[in-house]
């Protein structure tokens, strides 16, 4: 591991300046992923700033809905009666991910801030436009199996790793950031980014900019009762989604009367499936409509040599995640 600084950070406007000091700085949180990042190479900063003692960690009604500070740690959010009671798909998503021990350390804003898992991503010795801009993508002709079905370049075909992210996108969160110019909310489908030419660049956060709190809306907490968390990986525990589906509905006797969907593991960012979500509102709940609906959702997917699976398997789980909800 390369030489760096660490710096303590009490306040939320030292850490941003102390981040400032520093073009590779980062802030540390629960450091699940960077410090394994750091210890493969594949990040080298000059600077961490730690900012578990700034006070981020609380979850509270706001008339609003609900705020989830940045620093709650992925198993106080998974287990809090607020967000069981109001927003049991995010317990659920969360819950699909990383291992006990992990959603221990983990936090909300960290989990918003993992990178991909891709393999040549992780591998210092392969071309990878994310970690080296201009290097080339080794997935575009490797072992692809994991990737994108939806929004990818010719840079960049990799997939956000969050289950967290995909209950979020759901649920139509905000998120609080601070920066060097003041406080700023990003709509949570805003937050992360497509590829495109700048790979290298996960989200929409400028330079110094702090992750403070996530608002969940007073309006999601009517997708409290039919909701489902379907994760398809290649072992059942302690593995990132080859597909994952977040569903929600409202329903009145049979009649699906709103929808929320979206998927992980399909593209750089969590993937709202919209069109669908407006296709099941006012239709009966069976399986013909779930089938039509994952038909809408997958228009537009391209798969690559080894990822050609998922055209069959990402369908087969919308339909299987809306038939769990639904029931
Ligand atoms: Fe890197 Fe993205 Fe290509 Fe993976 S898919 S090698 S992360 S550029």
């Amino acid at each position: 591991m390369n030489p760096f600084q660490y710096t303590r950070s009490a306040a939320a406007a030292g850490a941003i300046q102390s981040v400032l000091k520093e073009p590779h700085a980062h802030f540390l949180a629960g450091g699940t992923n960077l410090v394994d990042l750091m210890k493969m190479g594949v990040v080298l900063p000059e600077r961490l700033v730690d900012i578990n003692g700034l006070p981020l960690k609380g979850i509270e009604k706001t008339p609003t809905g609900l705020r989830i500070g940045a620093l709650a740690t992925n198993s106080a959010v998974a287990d809090h009666p607020l967000v069981l009671e109001g927003y049991p798909l995010l317990s659920l998503a969360i819950n699909a991910g990383a291992s006990p021990q992990l959603r221990n350390m983990a936090t909300v804003g960290g989990n918003m801030m993992q990178r991909t898992r891709c393999n040549y991503f992780f591998d210092t010795a392969m071309p990878c436009n994310k970690r080296v801009p201009g290097s080339g993508c080794g997935a575009l002709t490797g072992i692809n199996r994991m990737h994108a079905l939806f929004g990818a370049s010719d840079q960049c075909i990799a997939v956000n790793p969050s289950d967290m992210n995909v209950a979020m996108m759901a649920l139509d969160a905000v998120v609080h950031v601070r920066g060097p110019n003041g406080e700023r909310k990003i709509k949570f489908a805003d937050f992360h980014r497509l590829p495109g030419d700048h790979p290298e660049k996960d989200n929409t956060l400028e330079r110094g900019e702090l992750i403070t709190a996530v608002d969940l809306p007073a309006a999601a907490m009517a997708f409290n009762k039919h909701v489902y968390y379907l994760k398809i990986r290649d072992r059942s525990s302690y593995a990132f989604a080859l597909v994952s589906v977040a569903a929600a509905l409202n329903m009145i006797g049979s009649t699906i009367t709103d929808a929320r969907l979206a998927m992980g593991g399909v593209a750089h960012k969590p993937w709202r499936l919209q069109d669908a979500e407006t296709f099941l509102k006012g239709k009966t709940a069976d399986e013909d409509t779930f089938k039509q609906a994952a038909a809408i959702a997958m228009k537009g997917a391209k798969a690559y040599k080894y990822n050609q699976f998922k055209l069959t398997l990402a369908p087969n789980a919308i339909v299987q995640a809306l038939k769990t909800a639904s029931a």
